[in-house]
C-alpha cells in the first residue's frame, strides 16, 4: 500500500503571513488616520500574529476551552478558572502590545498621536490570531474610562492596568505587575434593561463616592472571570450605581464572588463567560449613587468600538483565507480565482471587507481627534451605527467566505468554522442590534445637530456622485419623519452606515472599488446575495487589491 505524501491541488493553509504588511487596506487606513508612526511596530506584530505558531495557539486555546474549578479536593471553594497555556500565551502577546490599555497610556506618559488607531490596528491583528482573548483586552482598556470618574480609585488601579507584563497568577494585584478588569452588568431578569438589576449594595460605613459597600446578588453573564477586578452595577440606596469589585481585598483575603457555571457557548470558546453569585462582596463606589449607567456607559463606548474592529478583522481573515484558497485550487482545470463566477463572489466580499475596515478605522480616528465637532459627532453617532452594521453583516460574510473553500471551509481544522461561530457575538454583546437603534434615537433627540453634521460632511465628500448624494438625501429624509423613526431605526442605521462606507471608499479607495460598491449597493434591488450586482465591475482589480499574497 502507498500513502500519498504529495497531495496535489490542495491549497496551502492561510498562515505564516504577515497580517499587517499583506493587508493594503489596513496599512493605508492606519497611515491616514494618524497611526503612521507605529507602522514598524505593527509590521512586527503582524508577523507574530500571522505566524503558523500563532494560528496554532488560537486553535489550541479554542479546542481546549476553560474549565471552572469551583472547589478544591477538600470541598473548599476556590472559584478559579483554568485555561490552556495557549490562551495565556495569547494574553501575554496582546498585553505586551498594550492592547489592554493603549487608549490611556497618555495618563502616565507623553500622548501618542493616533493611540486609538494604533491600538485598533493591533486588535485587528490579534483578533485574527485568536478572537476570544480580545474580550479581556477590550474590557480592561475600556474600564479605565469609567475608573477615571473616581480619581482616588483611578490613582491606585490605573498604573497597575497600564502594566504590560501579563501575570496569570491568582493573587492580590499588589503582588502583580499588571491587572485586567471585567464587567458585570447583565442579570437573569434583564441585560439591556440594566435598571432592572436586583443586586443590592449596602454602604459598609458612610458610603458615597469612593466609599466601600457590600454587594449581594448575581450576574448572569460575567466574562473573563479571572480578571483582577470587575466594574459592576448594583442598587445602592440612591439608585443603580457602579462599583469596582476586586477579586482580592486590601487585606489579601479573597472577595466573596462565587462562580456557578461557565457558559457553553456557540463560539468565543477560549474566553470564559461565567455566572456568578455574591454575598457581601466588597465593592467601591465609582461616582455618585444612582449614576451607575452614566458611569458604565463610558466603558461601553470603548467596547463598542472594539466590537466593530473585531468584526472587521474576522471578515478580513475570512476573505484572505478565501482568496488564497482560490488562488491555488483548480476546478475544471483552471484556478478558481480566474473563473468569472468565483471572481464576482470574492470581489463582492472584498468590497464589504474594505468598507468595514474603512469605517472601523475612521471611527477609531474619531476617538483620537476629539477636538473637532465632526470627530465628536462621528464618535457619538457612528459608534452605534458602525457597531450595528459591521457586526450585523459579518456572520453572512463569514458564511460566504467559508463556502469559497468548499468542503474544507466547513471543517474545523481550517479555521473558518471557528470564525463563523465567533462573529455573531459581536452583534449581541455590548448592546444588541435593536439596542443600537434605540441608542441612535436617543442621540437624535438629545443632539440632533450631531447626525446632521455627519450627514452634511458625507454630502460634501459625495460631491459630483449623484447616486451617493441621492442616497444621503434618502437617509436625511428619515430624520424628518420622527414619528416613524423608532420602527425605522434599523433602516436609518443601515442607510447611514452605507453612506459612510461609500463616501470613505470614494475618497480613499481606487475608483474601481468605490464605483463597484456604490453601483452594487446603493443602486438596484436590495436583499442581494454575494456575487450579484457586480457584473460591470473590474472584479480582477478588486480581488488583486485585497489579495494577501501577490
Ligand atoms: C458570550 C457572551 C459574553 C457576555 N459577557 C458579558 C459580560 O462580561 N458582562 C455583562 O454584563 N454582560 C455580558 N454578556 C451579556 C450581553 O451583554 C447581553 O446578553 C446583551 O446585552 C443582551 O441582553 P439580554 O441577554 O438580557 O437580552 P435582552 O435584553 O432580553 O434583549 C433581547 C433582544 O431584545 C432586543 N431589545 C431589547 N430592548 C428592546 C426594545 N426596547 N425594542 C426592541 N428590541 C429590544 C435586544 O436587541 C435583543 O436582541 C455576554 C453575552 C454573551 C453572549
Amino acid at each position: 500500500m502507498t500513502f500519498a505524501m504529495d497531495v496535489p491541488n490542495q491549497s496551502r493553509p492561510f498562515r505564516d503571513v504577515n497580517l499587517f504588511t499583506s493587508d493594503r487596506v489596513l496599512r493605508e487606513a492606519v497611515e491616514r488616520e494618524g497611526g503612521g508612526a507605529a507602522i514598524p511596530q505593527l509590521m512586527t506584530f503582524g508577523q507574530r500574529t500571522g505566524s503558523a505558531e500563532a494560528f496554532e495557539r488560537g486553535r489550541l486555546a479554542n479546542d481546549n476551552p476553560p474549565r471552572l474549578r469551583a472547589f478544591d479536593e477538600s470541598g473548599r471553594r476556590i472559584d478559579v478558572v483554568e485555561f490552556h497555556p495557549a490562551y495565556h500565551e495569547c494574553m501575554a502577546l496582546s498585553m505586551g502590545e498594550g492592547l489592554h490599555c493603549a487608549s490611556f497610556e497618555h495618563l502616565v506618559g507623553p500622548a501618542r498621536p493616533g493611540a486609538n488607531v494604533i491600538r485598533a490596528a493591533g486588535s485587528y491583528l490579534a483578533a485574527q490570531m485568536e478572537a476570544g482573548h480580545c474580550c479581556p483586552m477590550t474590557m480592561t482598556n475600556a474600564s479605565i474610562a469609567t475608573l477615571l470618574l473616581q480619581p482616588d480609585l483611578a490613582r491606585s488601579w490605573v498604573p497597575k492596568i497600564l502594566g504590560r507584563t501579563y501575570d496569570r497568577s491568582f493573587r492580590p494585584v499588589s503582588d502583580k505587575p499588571s491587572a485586567t478588569l471585567g464587567m458585570g452588568m447583565t442579570e437573569k431578569q434583564g441585560g439591556t434593561d440594566v435598571r432592572a438589576n436586583t443586586s443590592i449594595a449596602a454602604p459598609a460605613a458612610n458610603g458615597g463616592p469612593g466609599g466601600e459597600y457590600l454587594l449581594t446578588g448575581h450576574k448572569w453573564f460575567m466574562s473573563a472571570p479571572m480578571s483582577d477586578a470587575f466594574l459592576m452595577l448594583a442598587q445602592a440606596p440612591g439608585g443603580l450605581s457602579c462599583f469596582l469589585v476586586p477579586r482580592f481585598l486590601p487585606d489579601g483575603l479573597v472577595n466573596s464572588l462565587y462562580f456557578q457555571r461557565l457558559k457553553e457557548k456557540l463560539g468565543n470558546r477560549s474566553n470564559a463567560s461565567s455566572e456568578v453569585e455574591f454575598s457581601g462582596a466588597h465593592g467601591w463606589l465609582i461616582g455618585e449613587e444612582g449614576r451607575g449607567v452614566n458611569a458604565i456607559i463610558e466603558m461601553v463606548t470603548y467596547t463598542r468600538l472594539d466590537c466593530v474592529v473585531s468584526s472587521a478583522a474576522l471578515m478580513r481573515l475570512a476573505l484572505a483565507s478565501a482568496i488564497t484558497h482560490c488562488q491555488e485550487r483548480q476546478v475544471f482545470g483552471r484556478v478558481l480565482i480566474e473563473q468569472p463566477l468565483m471572481q464576482s463572489v470574492l470581489a463582492d466580499l472584498a468590497l464589504d471587507s474594505e468598507a468595514a475596515a474603512q469605517i472601523a478605522f475612521r471611527l477609531a480616528g474619531a476617538f483620537d481627534r476629539t477636538a473637532t465637532d465632526e470627530d465628536r459627532a462621528w464618535r457619538r453617532v457612528m459608534t452605534p451605527v458602525a457597531k450595528y452594521w459591521v457586526c450585523k453583516i459579518a456572520p453572512n460574510f463569514a458564511f460566504e467566505a467559508m463556502e469559497c473553500l468548499g468542503g474544507n471551509g466547513y471543517v474545523e481544522e481550517n479555521g473558518l468554522a471557528r470564525v463563523y461561530r465567533e462573529v455573531p457575538v459581536n452583534a449581541i454583546w455590548e448592546g444588541s442590534g435593536n439596542v443600537m437603534g434605540l441608542d441612535v434615537l436617543r442621540i437624535l433627540m438629545k443632539e440632533p445637530d450631531a447626525a446632521a453634521l455627519v450627514l452634511d460632511r458625507l454630502a460634501d465628500h459625495a460631491n459630483g456622485d449623484r447616486r451617493l448624494s441621492t442616497h444621503i438625501e434618502h437617509v436625511r429624509d428619515l430624520l424628518h419623519r420622527p414619528r416613524e423613526l423608532e420602527a425605522n431605526a434599523r433602516t436609518f442605521m443601515e442607510g447611514l452606515a452605507m453612506a459612510a462606507a461609500a463616501t470613505l471608499l470614494r475618497v480613499h479607495a481606487p475608483a474601481f472599488v468605490s464605483d463597484a460598491f456604490i453601483g452594487g449597493r446603493l443602486e438596484g434591488p436590495r436583499n442581494r446575495t454575494y456575487g450579484t450586482g457586480i457584473s460591470r465591475a473590474d472584479t480582477a482589480a478588486i480581488v488583486a487589491r485585497a489579495s494577501p499574497r501577490r
